[in-house]
């Protein structure tokens, strides 16, 4: 049985007449820019996270790139961040003009640590962009506090966690509760996939929200008139249309990713008690929403092969750490600056965790890592 990473064509069986209706009507009504489908979307994912303001933008990437942009980054300000995240992360605070200042992450959660993120502020930091990676959120009330108490704009790049939640102080908290403003991505591998590319920032902040729906078309609402150099970044009507018809899903198919890490973590636990890997670690008082279920595993790479060579579609997620990058080689970091950043992109490994999956698959997803560590002995 070869079994995919991720299969979206079964997805899109269960919600083709809904996404091909909504579809229709922006093709009968030929307006493709903003308008109607994006507002309705923008008021739908603004209260299904609990936020004021939701602004559709072209990508994920954009909706990064446009809140720090807000920031008017001066030649020298910088931004602290992750280095174990997808470029993207970092490419943003880049393009906005400011430099990224990285640090280690956490070795269980793979998220930003915020004792390191604390000791890394100081006199030209404007910012910090937490990632919520795998779809677990990074520790947001710590960093909010941090970011208060040195008056730092905090971006939450949730970009893999739209519908995750975490406690805090007795109350669940979604994903952009806690941020100045949190970015998500439709990329169509996300949890809320659009059919090309999307994204939306939202935000409590009026001010910012202004700023962002200003900075979308080209810095300036009213037309031909510019008040500032903005982006030309808008959601597209037409994918708009297809995350309006895969909203009302997006609760259930994450309850079904989190089935499938709950059945591969009972699975796994008797391979993790011989040190033969490390399961995913949620946090207490987190519920992730897996956009990744991953692994680590000292062979990470004999392993994939194995997988591989099973029909096991496998994925890593990331192999090189940003301040490895050849393109931020200026930034003058080098290889052992973040060992645990450097150890996760040598130890992970990402396996299918999608909604659809079939119980069939995932016993045979299990079966190919155990065959693995059967054949090399009992370690
Ligand atoms: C996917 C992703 C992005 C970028 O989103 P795009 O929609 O592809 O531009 C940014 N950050 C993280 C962590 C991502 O996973």
């Amino acid at each position: 049985m070869t079994v995919p990473l991720l299969d979206l064509r079964r997805q899109f069986a269960t919600v083709e007449a809904d996404v091909r209706a909504r579809m229709d009507e922006v093709l009968a009504r030929q307006s493709f820019i903003l308008g109607s489908p994006v507002e309705e979307l923008e008021s739908a994912v603004a209260a299904y996270l609990g936020v004021r303001h939701a602004v559709g933008v072209a990508s994920g990437t954009d909706a990064l790139l446009l809140p720090l942009r807000a920031l008017d980054l001066r030649p020298g300000d910088e931004v602290v961040t992750t280095p174990f995240t997808f470029f993207a992360t970092a490419g943003a605070i880049h393009n906005a003009g400011g430099r990224p200042v990285f640090v280690d992450i956490d070795a269980d959660t793979f998220n930003l640590d915020p004792e390191r993120v604390a000791a890394a502020v100081g006199p030209r930091t404007r910012a910090i962009v937490a990632v919520d990676l795998f779809g677990q959120m990074a520790p947001m009330a710590e960093l909010r506090a941090l970011a208060d108490r040195h008056g730092l704009l905090l971006v939450e790049d949730a970009a893999q966690s739209i519908g995750a939640r975490q406690r805090v102080d007795g109350a669940w908290r979604s994903v952009g509760a806690q941020g100045h403003a949190a970015s998500i991505s439709f990329f169509p591998s996300k949890n809320l996939g659009a059919y090309g590319d999307g994204g939306m920032v939202v935000t409590d902040d009026d001010g910012l929200a202004a700023r962002l729906r200003r900075l979308r078309v080209h810095g300036g609402l009213k037309m031909y008139h510019h008040d500032e150099v903005g982006f030309n970044s808008r959601l597209d009507a037409l994918q708009a249309a297809v995350l309006l018809a895969k909203l009302p899903s997006l609760d259930a198919w994450n309850d079904a990713r989190r089935g499938h890490a709950a059945w591969y973590d009972g699975r796994f636990a008797p391979l993790e008690a011989r040190g033969a890997l490390v399961r995913p670690r949620v946090r207490p008082g987190n519920e992730s929403v897996y956009n990744q279920y991953t692994l680590r595993v000292r062979d990470r790479d004999a392993l994939r092969e194995h997988l591989t060579a099973a029909g096991v579609g496998t994925a890593v997620y990331y192999p090189l750490p940003l301040h490895l990058q050849p393109c931020f080689a200026p930034l003058g970091y080098g290889a052992g600056d973040f060992p645990e950043a450097e150890r996760a992109s040598a130890e992970v490994l990402s396996l299918p965790v999608f909604p659809e999956l079939e119980p069939a698959e995932r016993e045979a997803v299990a079966r190919a890592v155990e065959s693995f560590f059967d054949g090399q002995g009992a370690s």
